[in-house]
């Protein structure tokens, strides 16, 4: 079989990214990543929710998996940065906070992550952002610990 042109990639891996799945910060997202250097060299937990399975998880089975993962890819690939990245509007925290109090419970969530995640991976940059509805555009904030964002070029 043939491939679609776009080549199998051997960078190294440069950081382990978690994020929610929610297709309308996708974008947005993406080129974040790419601003902060990650040049598409990352690996990619999406779950709804984002940190939310880490820090107040729906289920045991759900926190369980959540844990396994990381540390499956970082067995695999020994990225030396993780990335944290909420948003806002989003489905996994409707029954954690209404509009007013939303944003608090994400810096809140992505605290915790970051604590957690620090005492895990110790010597690995735990970095946390979160995704803003600007107009009818989508702003990434960084936050504890994140980079700030320099335009690499083409969305
Ligand atoms: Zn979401």
């Amino acid at each position: 079989m043939t491939g679609m042109g776009i080549k199998l990639s051997k960078a190294r891996c440069r950081a382990l990214v978690i994020s929610c799945s929610d297709f309308r910060f996708v974008s947005a997202q993406r080129q974040a990543r790419l601003d902060l250097g990650l040049n598409n060299a990352y690996d990619l937990i999406a779950r709804p929710g984002g940190v939310r399975q880490i820090v107040l998880p729906t289920s045991e089975a759900a926190r369980q998996t959540m844990e396994e993962e990381i540390l499956l890819l970082f067995e695999l690939h020994h990225f030396q940065r993780i990335l944290l990245m909420n948003h806002m509007t989003c489905g996994m925290y409707q029954d954690l906070a209404g509009r007013r109090e939303e944003e608090e419970v994400h810096r809140e969530h992505l605290e915790r992550a970051r604590e957690i995640l620090a005492v895990r991976f110790p010597g690995l940059a735990v970095e946390t952002y979160l995704s803003v509805i600007e107009g009818d555009g989508v702003g990434v904030v960084p936050l504890a610990g994140g980079r700030k964002l320099r335009s690499a070029g083409a969305k």
